[in-house]
């Protein structure tokens, strides 16, 4: 009789429940992906009968909002500081997978799911992936993944190292962290880890200040790292891109590999998406110019045919080269372009953003904020789309972009590099890349996409080719379930051994 493969998925965040950036959407998807794969994969591929995935997160208070039908699950005590905490856990149901979540005194009533503060937040992951382990110890679910996601839940893959030390339970789950910003390190909550019964590593790999830092830790002890994209496991090995732990990752090189993150295609589909002023295809090209007038209507800017529009959408984040897009347009003011910004975030970048369309009344607009139907809008109107990330583990939005036929105009970086094909290959390209995060190399590309797109015929092609491109999770997720098996068996291979 074919068994079932347990995998116990820790997130931050996951939506539908509570999203604030990409981990969410990869922690709410992916899973269900996983579950939906079993059913429809011939048996010599998913070996295993079903993916039992069960996903845990906080109880966060934006969470407790939601009105879900909720049953508890149980109720134990977490250690911490030589006092005794009670967590309580809460069991629901999505698309057929199991959701736990872990309730607090360290998870606030009231507040945001990340604080920014690694004490303050330290001490609420911290306590929820421990609670998250011990669940598995009351449910007597011993999974054979362990797959935690960032610094936040790394602490779980810690802890389980050190449990398989003097406890038979977890002996044959294997580990996976899974990194999506490996900046975000937890860095300051080690405290918070050694009160919680987590010592400092002892290892002379780790570097000394990476030693308690929760996902160095997890970085340290997991069986297996997967980043978010190929071209990023690769450049975390490397000072540009590695934080401080890319000579720590090297040693450990055989043992972290690369997935990309999949595109919810239901959700993101230019056929049938409300926001739109006309729904098209890719047969139906030429509707996006009525979402291209529309669009500069709704900004105040007018409708020049002859004008490359582009785009971009983004967190106002140093990491997203917001500051070379601007400088890269200023510069080729000669060229013809129009320009719409939307985002938010870092006041300076806030300035420059006003500071550049009181330079450009004419040609470009800052709409500062999160505008879900405005993004939208956005993706199918402007012809081209700009991502000057100076890092980018994987990135949507280039996902997104291509398929509303937005050409992306991107840095060869993460996850941008893995999913865009430059259209110097005539037959097959789908974008602009350039190399450096620098001004110059922009200004370039600028010029390079303005060119293409007077050549109707060739940006249509193009425009066809990124349409058509599969982003889908169901890709995505045989990846990770080959990943998982091979982890399983490699851990019982280990576990036999111990
Ligand atoms: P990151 O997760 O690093 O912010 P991604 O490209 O992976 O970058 O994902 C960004 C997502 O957030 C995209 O779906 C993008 O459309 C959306 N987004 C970013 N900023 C805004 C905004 N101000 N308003 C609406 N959507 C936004």
């Amino acid at each position: 009789m074919k068994s079932n493969l347990r995998v116990l998925f820790l997130a931050a965040e996951a939506e539908p429940f509570v999203k604030v950036g990409g981990l969410g959407d990869v922690a709410g998807s992916l899973p269900c992906a996983l579950r939906a794969l079993a059913s429809t994969q011939p048996p010599d591929i998913t070996g295993a009968g079903e993916i039992d995935i069960r996903l845990a997160l906080p109880f966060h208070s934006a969470i407790k909002k939601l009105s879900l039908a909720l049953q508890k699950e149980c109720e134990f005590i977490i250690p911490y500081a030589k006092k005794k905490y009670p967590a309580q856990v809460f069991h629901t149901q999505r698309n057929g997978v199991s959701v736990y979540l872990i309730d607090g005194p360290f998870i606030p009533e009231d507040g945001p799911v990340y604080c920014g503060d690694n004490v303050i937040d330290g001490r609420k992951f911290t306590f929820f992936s421990l609670a998250a382990l011990e669940l598995a110890r009351r449910m007597n679910w011993a999974p054979d993944i362990l797959h935690a996601n960032d610094w936040h839940t790394a602490p779980a893959v810690y802890a389980l190292q050190l449990d398989r030390k003097t406890c038979a339970f977890f002996k044959h789950t294997a580990t996976l962290l899974g990194v999506h910003n490996l900046p975000y390190t937890g860095q300051g909550a080690g405290k918070v880890l050694r009160e919680f019964g987590l010592p400092p590593a002892v290892d002379s790999s780790l570097p000394a200040w990476a030693q308690d830092v929760p996902l160095a830790l997890g970085l340290y002890s997991a069986d297996h790292i997967v980043a978010v994209s190929p071209t990023y496991a690769t450049e975390i090995l490397t000072p540009e891109f590695g934080a401080g732990l890319e000579g720590f990752l090297s040693h450990h090189s055989q043992k972290i590999s690369g997935i990309l993150n999949g595109l919810d295609m239901v959700a993101w589909d230019p056929a049938h998406d409300n926001a739109l002023a006309k729904n098209y295809d890719r047969k139906h090209l030429e509707d996006r110019g009525q979402n291209r007038n529309a669009l500069l209507d709704e900004v105040g800017l007018d409708t020049a045919p002859a004008t490359t529009l582009f785009g971009l959408i983004s967190r106002l984040d140093r990491q997203k080269g917001i500051d070379l897009a601007l400088e890269a347009l200023r510069r080729r003011a000669d060229l013809p372009w129009q320009v719409i910004i939307l985002g938010s975030g870092a006041q300076d970048l806030e300035v420059a953003l006003r500071q550049f369309v009181a330079e450009f009344p004419q040609r470009a607009r800052a709409v500062i904020g999160f505008d879900a139907a405005l993004s939208r809008k956005i993706y199918a109107g402007a012809d081209a789309f700009l991502i000057p990330s100076r890092y980018e583990p994987c990135g949507l939005a280039q996902m997104i972009a291509m398929r509303y036929g937005c050409i992306p105009v991107a840095r060869a970086t993460g996850g941008l590099r893995d999913t865009i094909t430059d259209a110097s290959n005539v037959d097959n390209g789908t974008g602009f890349l350039f190399e450096e995060a620098k001004t110059e190399a922009l200004e370039v590309a600028l010029q390079r996409v303005i060119a293409a797109a007077k050549q109707p015929h060739g940006w249509r092609a193009m425009q066809n080719r990124a349409m058509e491109q599969d982003f889908s999770w169901g890709r995505s997720a045989q990846e990770y379930y080959k990943l998982y098996q091979s982890l399983i068996e490699a851990r019982l291979r280990t576990g036999n051994a111990d």
